[in-house]
This record gives structure tokens, sequence and C-alpha cells, in this order.
């Protein structure tokens, strides 16, 4: 078995990536393809096992269901993107061409504000081109008759380019093509960093292993860490783990087309997983956790998935639990969307982080933009700003309202 690289080759770098996971690989993936970029890039990841992290965990979907544009806009590029991922990795004949099992989300109303919202919502994701229909509870029995529809006064429900996508290839492909582009991966800690005399600027990084590396950019693609990255430089955001619960269930009856991702009023969300089914949902009570607290609690599933599931649908009365899992979501607490771009005064210090549960479908379009503004300075595909970290500093929020 190879060696994993702990030492960095050099004593600086154009670039430090802190973490490895989904948006390390594809920052470092997007900035190593561009010819217009020349510099070295270091990206360094405390766990490469990456038993723990956010993208180990992810329930892999994709929608176009968001109630802001530019969040449509992200997740479009971010199908796009892997319909043609061959294309997009040069047409590598190694590289496997990943689908996307459309079966679509549904997001069921049971009061008539909620189908307002949603009403509002499928406008807007109309106008982008999305497919988003708003469907009453008969056409909703028509398409899928074995919902129990009872309260249910309406859903949007989209069939293009939403469900389910092999994000994991996504994640394998761009660090060894990043890595054969010559981006260099440690397995380290940063466990400090040191700003220059004004306080404008990381000079360096400081590695656990103890060697100190300077950095012209510094990127935290630390995940629900992130705030413990952005403290060594002595920036705050509001980004703390938040614990995820997902549940893979075998049916005594499975039914006999695709379960869509349906977002359930009681907060629980179930959807078609090949021959079984997987259902998800936060806690009740949402505190942030430790942040190596993965302990899975039983009892939300046998008091609130179960019951919420086989009222939703009866025939899942009878199901069995095969597999489970906790993970954390990296949760921005203001308002729940990315935050991108540089900090205000430290500005080589860039940030994409607080994905809040939708960062696995974004890190196309995102990964994309945060290497135009290293290379360009700039968003050059997709505006980005509504993300960028100075609305942290106003307090501002830029609310998502679809966050599941
Ligand atoms: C249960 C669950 C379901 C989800 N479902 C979906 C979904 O269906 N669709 C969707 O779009 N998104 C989903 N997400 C969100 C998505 O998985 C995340 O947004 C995405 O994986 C975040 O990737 P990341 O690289 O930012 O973070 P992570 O994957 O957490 O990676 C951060 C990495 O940084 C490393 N690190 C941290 N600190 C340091 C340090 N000081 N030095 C070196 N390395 C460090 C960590 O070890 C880790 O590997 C889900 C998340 C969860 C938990």
């Amino acid at each position: 078995m190879a060696q994993v690289q702990e030492t960095p080759v050099k004593p600086g770098y154009d670039v430090v990536i802190v973490g490895g996971a989904m948006y390390g690989s594809s920052v470092s993936w997007w900035l190593a393809s561009n010819p217009d970029f020349g510099g070295s890039v270091l990206v360094v990841e405390r766990d490469p096992t990456y038993e723990f992290c956010s993208t180990s965990h992810t329930n892999s979907c994709i929608r176009q269901q968001f109630s802001n544009e530019i969040n449509v806009r992200v997740s479009q590029f971010g199908a796009e993107f892997v319909k043609n991922f061959r294309e997009y990795m040069g047409n590598d004949p190694r590289v496997p061409q990943p689908l996307i099992h459309s079966f679509g989300y549904m997001y069921l109303a049971d009061n008539a504000d909620f189908a307002g919202v949603l009403k509002e919502n499928q406008k807007l994701q109309a106008a982008c081109g999305a497919g988003t229909r708003h469907m009453t509870p008969d056409e909703i029995a028509a398409a899928y008759p074995f919902y129990n529809l009872e309260g249910i006064v309406g859903a949007n429900h989209n069939l293009v380019d939403e469900g389910y996508f092999d994000g994991a290839t996504l994640f394998d492909w761009w660090k060894r093509s990043a890595r054969e582009k010559g981006v260099e991966f440690i397995a380290n800690e940063v466990v400090a960093m040191t700003r220059n005399a004004a306080g404008t600027q990381v000079e360096s990084v400081t590695l656990k292993s103890g060697e100190i590396i300077a950095c012209g950019t510094v990127v935290n693609a630390s995940g629900p860490r992130a705030v413990l990255t952005s403290r060594m430089a002595g920036i705050d955001i509001p980004v703390e783990p938040r614990k995820r619960y997902t549940f893979i269930f075998a049916a005594e009856n499975p039914l006999d087309r695709d379960l869509p991702l349906t977002i359930d009023p009681s907060g629980v969300h179930m959807r078609t997983d090949g021959q079984y089914y997987m259902a998800g949902c936060p806690p009740a009570d949402d505190p942030a956790p430790d942040y190596d607290d993965f302990v899975q609690d039983h009892s939300i599933w046998e008091d609130k998935a179960w019951p919420a599931i086989a009222n939703r649908i009866p025939q899942f009365e009878a199901i069995k639990l095969i597999n489970s899992w906790t993970g954390h979501y990296a949760f921005n607490t203001l308002d729940q969307n990315a935050i991108l771009g540089r900090h205000t005064t430290v500005d080589n210090f860039i940030f994409v982080n607080g994905f809040s549960g939708h960062g696995f479908q974004q890190s196309p379009a995102m990964g994309r933009g945060t290497s135009e503004l290293i290379i360009y300075g700039e968003y050059r595909s997709l505006d980005l700003t509504p993300f960028n970290y100075d609305r942290i500093e106003r307090d501002e929020a830029f609310v998502e309202k679809a966050v599941i």
C-alpha cells in the first residue's frame, strides 16, 4: 500500500486548502484544471480515511427546488456538471459517467401558508427553467397513489435533474485528477496560522507535525469544523456542527414506482434508495454537538421517523431497519446558506463554509467560483457575491427557505 504523505515537499504554496474532502478536492481540481492558474496548491487533510466528515455521511441528492434564484442556478450547474462529468474531466476514458436518478423532491404542504410559499417558489424555479410543478392533492394521488394525503393541501414536485447523484465519483476523481495535475494532498492538520504585522494576511499555517508553511492564499474547507479553522486567523463565523440522522429500511411490500424524496410536514424525509428506502430527520432538540460526537439516537427512529413514514405511506407499516448513521451538517446559524469569498480584513483568507445540508450538489459551482475568485479576483461564470462573507459581518441574513 502506498504510504500516505504527511510532510509538504515545499516550504510554501500559492494556495493552502484546510480540509481535503468534497470542497478541498473541488476547489483544488478547479484551480489545477484552469490553464490561467500556474500556482502551487497544498491540501491538508487531518483524517485521510474521511470517516467522520460530512462528505462521508451525505445522502447525495440534488434539487432545483430552492427559494433563491442563485441557489437554483448553482444546482442547475451541478446537474449539468454531473451529466457531463467525463467531458469536464477531459474525456478521460478512465472516468465513469455518473447519472442522476431523477425521482424528484416532493414538498408536501399541510397548511395554506406553506402551500403559498411553495407556489411562490414554483414560479421562481419555473422562471429559471426548472421543471417544478405545483400539485393539488388529486394530482398527487393520481401520480403516487400510495400516499396518505389526509391533511395535505398541495405539493411541489420536479422530475428533471432532481434526485440522487453519484457524488462519491466526483469526489474520487477530483482528488485523483487534482493530484495528477500537481496538487499535493497531505495527511496532517493545520493547528495555527500566523498573520502579518498589519493583520491583513495569513502569512503561514502551522502543521500538527510542526512545519510552518508559507501561503499566498488560505482556503477554509473544514466543513463542520470551519469555525475552529477561521479562529486560527482571528475570525469568527456562525457555523456549527448539527447532527442529522439517516436510516435505510426495507419494506415488506415495496412500492410499485419510485418514491420521490418526500419532505413530510413532520420534518421526516424519505425516498427510494435502490432496493431499499432512505429516511432522515433532525432531532427535535437541535443543539451543536461535540465535533467528535457521532452517537446514534435509536429513539429517533422508533419515536419520530418510523411513525411519520407509516403515517404518510400506509404500505410502509411493515418495514425493517437495515442500517443507520449520524452525520454533521456544517450549519450556518445566521441564514443556512453558504459562506464564500474573502474575509474583509484578512484578505487572503477565503471561505467555502456553512453549506447547511445542501453542499454536495453545490460543490461543482462553488468550487468553480472559488477558483475564479483566486485566479481572477472575481466570480466569472455565476455571480456568487450574495454568498460572500461580508454579509456575516453586517449580520445581514441571505435566507434560504428550502432547507431540509
Ligand atoms: C446526513 C447528511 C446528509 C446530507 N445530504 C446531502 C444531500 O443530499 N445533498 C447535498 O447537496 N448535501 C448533503 N449534505 C451536505 C454535504 O454532504 C456537505 O455540504 C459536503 O459534504 C461538505 O463538504 P466539505 O468538504 O465542506 O466538508 P467535510 O466533508 O466535512 O470535510 C471537511 C474536511 O476538513 C477536514 N479538516 C477540518 N479541520 C481541519 C484542519 N484543521 N486541518 C486539516 N483538515 C481539517 C476534516 O477532516 C474533513 O475531512 C449532507 C450532509 C449530511 C451530514
